[in-house]
């Protein structure tokens, strides 16, 4: 375990400008603010590693505080450096240097290829890659078409930017030209404080292998065969910002608010990590693009060192003061550094090394120069094919993702479906379990009134009863899904200027105020032996397969969301029908009401007329008086009845039709019974000489001298006008009732179109669940298909693989029959020419003799 390494660097003062004399004071490793007369203030005093004052160079920098980690590098242990600071302190310039003084990039490249040249047991693979972070997207400073970049973790290569370029290199002259390259891609602007203003985070990167050379035969073969993979990262940040001072606005104040953001990310995971193991909890490493590729180099297996760069101007005593709080809290990161030897086929230098060793066979004899050149360009070759592969792989991945995605929706539309044919089989079974016209619209009531009490919008949105579901499975989805977790809303807002000043003053966000990243994911790619030449065409075919059968599916899915809206609008239509439907139910509710209001004035009406025509029987025992007492009675149950019945009526509403025809009934007998009261009445009674006196007072006429038979006339004309009255509001009752049956009609009329559209809507379902089955099939071909494509590649792959050990082994064999063949040769020659120089000697000997 070892700490961060912290240094402050405070860049030389661009104005004398002063308000209170406050100053930075540099003594030693210590830093501290003090008064206008030299006195220290108090609590404003910080001591780091390394305090470098404005007369400090790059190369000083670079020895104390940066050389160590470089050298680790080269030995296996992944580093990290990077500038932190307010805009325009000196980042870039430590990072990137001068023309007359190289910054710590420049000097890092070059030391680690000295330091490479010193280690003669080992041998060195390195490629370095370039990318810049600008407005949280990742773009590739060495290649200007890739753009927004993903981040990626696999099992092998850990957190990754997929498709990020990488070049092998092999001298540092060759990389600075490559980083000279890269700034042009670069977004700079131009703010208030700094012309040439840094608008990204940058990240350089250096991966170096290495693997001991096997000079030793007898050496432990697995030590030869460990290769060491160490990850530098140097970086330049973007400076945190106070939108005021910068005077940014338009695309410098959306840069800026991306700046600050990430810098405050950057700032909590500081903040977590400094509060030691236990405390710590959860990192938000995946809130911000920065931080989630920093990751290794924060707190984990990196050695690590911030420079944090400060300007010494009074102006900007505030922001000095967030950045030398920001460096106490680094101070206090324990990093755990360790040397990364592997030895599995992750090493570039390994899947390299066959290949390699046999170009280097063919160029034998060739110039050293010629022979590293065509090396260098063989490995940068092959690691373009790997990086292509692992990018076509990384297509692949997602397309799977899509299509899984698409399965999903597909069950969505499945559920919403099944839903729809539920409420509409519910409301078929409804009207099937219903008998009769006012039965039926008692139902529809019912159902609307549950409705509204326990389904809330059942009606209004189908498709929604089941939607809870379907929720938990989106948002199960979801959370496997995200490579970094989205930042809340309010950080949008992160640049103005309350969040800046916070911030400045070491502020750190509330992190459980955070949204919370989801569980890290560890994403691994299928292994894959695939020979790059073969895999690419092939992969590129069923990429482009792929993405045919998602197209395909895509129309099928588009298809069924049209009919499933067509679904929805018809839905809307019958709820309007409903509504409508309601309203002339409550219309025909109040019918009861109605008529047992006109059935309490006909009682009103029928009791005047009795209590009047009693008046005139004085006698109690005469027939009269009896017939009218009878008839009183019967008038009086019969109202009795009447009342009963409507009163049941509008309590219980599934029998007022049957009420309506029982009222007409009783309003007839009733008729009838007042009409023969009134004609016996008339025809039996034979009036007394005593009441002539008072049947003449009370002669409506009010003529004092009527006779018997004009008295008769007179109380027979004034009954038959009360008649007339109640006959008037029995045809008045009638109309109403006429009414309210013609309402019915049109109810009913507008029940059996509902009926109908039912029946259509049931249709559709059907067809609906046709399509989805369908579609589900032709979906299982697919699957099935592709996993048949995938069997035969690797077959094919497979296949070729022997082919090739077949080639290599009977190159193998082929040139060793050659050597023999040579050596037969040679040895036959050098015998005839034995034979030869014998006979030639033998000749002349012959010949003397
Ligand atoms: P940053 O990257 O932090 O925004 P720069 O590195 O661009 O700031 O520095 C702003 C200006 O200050 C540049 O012109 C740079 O040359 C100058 N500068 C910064 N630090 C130093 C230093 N230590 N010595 C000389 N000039 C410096
Ligand atoms: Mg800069």
């Amino acid at each position: 375990m070892e700490k961060i390494c912290v240094a402050v660097r405070v860049r030389p003062s661009v104005s004398s400008e002063s308000f209170n004399g406050a100053y930075w004071n540099v003594e030693d490793n210590r830093i501290s603010l003090h008064r206008l007369h030299g006195t220290p203030i108090s609590g404003l005093s910080y001591t780091f590693d390394h305090v470098f004052d404005e007369s400090s160079t790059n190369a000083r920098v670079y020895e104390l505080l940066t050389k160590d980690i470089i050298h680790a590098a080269v030995d296996g242990f992944n580093g990290t450096a990077f500038a932190y600071g307010q805009t325009s302190s000196g980042k870039t310039f430590t990072m990137n240097g001068s023309e007359t003084d190289a910054g710590i990039i420049n000097r890092a490249v070059k030391d680690v290829f000295a330091k490479i040249q010193m280690i003669s047991d080992r041998e060195f693979l390195i490629r370095v890659s370039y990318m810049e972070i600008y407005n949280e997207e990742i773009n590739d400073l060495f290649s200007v078409e890739n753009q927004k970049l993903q981040i990626h973790e696999s099992l092998e290569r850990g957190i990754f930017v997929s498709g990020l370029r990488e070049e092998i290199v092999n001298n540092a002259e060759q990389v600075l030209k490559l980083i000279e390259l890269g700034e042009v891609n670069r977004h700079f602007g131009e703010t208030n404080m700094n012309v040439r203003s840094s608008r990204s985070h940058t990240i350089f990167r250096m991966v170096i292998e290495s693997k001991g050379k096997d000079t030793n035969s007898s050496g432990d073969s697995s030590s030869v065969d460990a290769i060491r993979v160490s990850v530098l990262n140097l970086v330049d940040l973007a400076g945190s910002e106070r939108i005021a001072k910068t005077g940014a606005d338009g695309v410098r104040l959306k840069e800026g608010k991306h700046i600050n953001k990430s810098l405050m990310v950057l700032g909590n995971v500081i903040n977590k990590l400094s509060e030691g193991a236990k405390q710590r909890g959860h990192i938000p490493y995946r809130d911000s693009k920065l931080t989630r590729i920093l990751q290794p180099a924060l707190g984990g297996n990196a050695k690590t060192s911030i420079i944090c760069t400060i300007a010494p101007e009074e102006v900007h005593i505030e922001e000095t003061k967030g950045t030398l709080q920001f460096a106490s809290r680094a101070k206090r990161i324990t990093n755990c550094a360790q040397v990364n030897e592997i030895l599995t086929d992750a090493a570039l230098l390994k899947r390299q090394k066959l290949e390699i060793e046999d170009l280097r066979k063919k160029l034998q004899g060739s110039h050293a120069e010629v022979l590293e050149q065509e090396i260098l360009k063989l490995r940068n070759d092959m690691l373009k094919y790997e990086l292509e592969r692992e990018k076509l792989a990384t297509e692949l991945e997602e397309e799977r993702k899509s299509h899984k995605e698409r399965d999903q929706c597909i069950r969505e539309q499945q559920m919403k479906i099944d839903n729809l044919s539920n409420l509409v089989s519910f409301s078929d079974l409804d009207r099937n379990s219903n008998q009769g016209q006012g039965s039926a619209r008692q139902s529809l009531k019912e159902e609307c009134s549950e409705s509204s009490v326990h389904q809330g919008d059942a009606f209004s949105t189908p498709c929604f009863k089941a939607d809870p579901k379907a929720f938990v499975v989106k948002r199960s989805n979801y959370s496997t899904l995200p490579d970094y977790s989205p930042l809340p809303d309010t950080f949008s807002n992160v640049a103005d200027e309350d969040t800046w000043q916070k911030m400045n003053k070491g502020y750190m966000a509330d992190l459980d105020s955070l949204q919370m990243t989801p569980a890290r994911k560890v994403q691994s790619f299928p292994s894959n032996d695939i020979t790059p030449a073969c895999s690419n065409d092939n992969f590129k075919k069923e990429v482009q397969q792929l993405k045919r059968q998602l197209e395909i599916a895509t129309e099928d899915k588009n298809e069924l969301e049209r009919k499933h809206a067509e679904q929805i609008m018809l839905n809307h239509q019958l709820m309007d029908e409903i509504s409508k439907l309601q309203q002339e139910a409550k219309l025909i509710q109040e019918i009861p009401q109605r008529l047992s209001e006109s059935v309490g004035n006909c009682k009103d009406v029928y009791e005047d007329i009795l209590s009047i025509v009693q008046s005139f029987v004085s006698d109690g025992e005469s027939s009269t008086a009896k017939l009218l007492s009878s008839t009183s009675e019967i008038g009086k149950s019969l109202f009795t009845t009447l009342e009963t019945h409507f009163s049941m009526a509008m309590d219980d509403r599934s029998s007022s039709t049957g009420n309506n025809f029982l009222i007409q009934e009783q309003c007839k007998v009733l008729y009838e019974k007042l009409n023969s009261t009134i004609t016996s009445l008339v025809s039996s009674e034979t009036p007394s000489s005593e009441n002539e006196e008072a049947r003449a007072q009370l002669c409506s006429c009010g003529n004092k001298g009527c006779t018997q038979g004009g008295e008769t006339a007179c109380w027979k004309e004034e009954l038959s006008n009360e008649l007339n009255t109640i006959k008037e509001r029995y045809y008045g009752l009638e109309k109403e009732l006429d009414h309210n049956n013609q309402l019915l009609v049109v109810s009913k009329e507008r029940y059996d179109s509902l009926e109908r559209e039912f029946r259509l809507l049931k249709e559709d379902r059907d067809l609906l669940h046709q399509m989805v089955s369908d579609s589900s099939q032709k979906l299982s071909l697919v699957t099935d298909q592709k996993e048949n494509v995938l069997k035969d590649l690797n077959t094919e792959v497979r296949r070729r693989k022997n082919l090739e050990e077949e080639i290599k082994q009977f190159s193998v064999a082929f040139a060793s029959r050659q050597r023999s063949l040579a050596s037969f040769h040679s040895d036959i020659n050098s015998n005839c020419e034995k034979l030869r120089t014998q006979c030639l000697v033998s000749l002349p000997k012959s010949r003397g003799c």
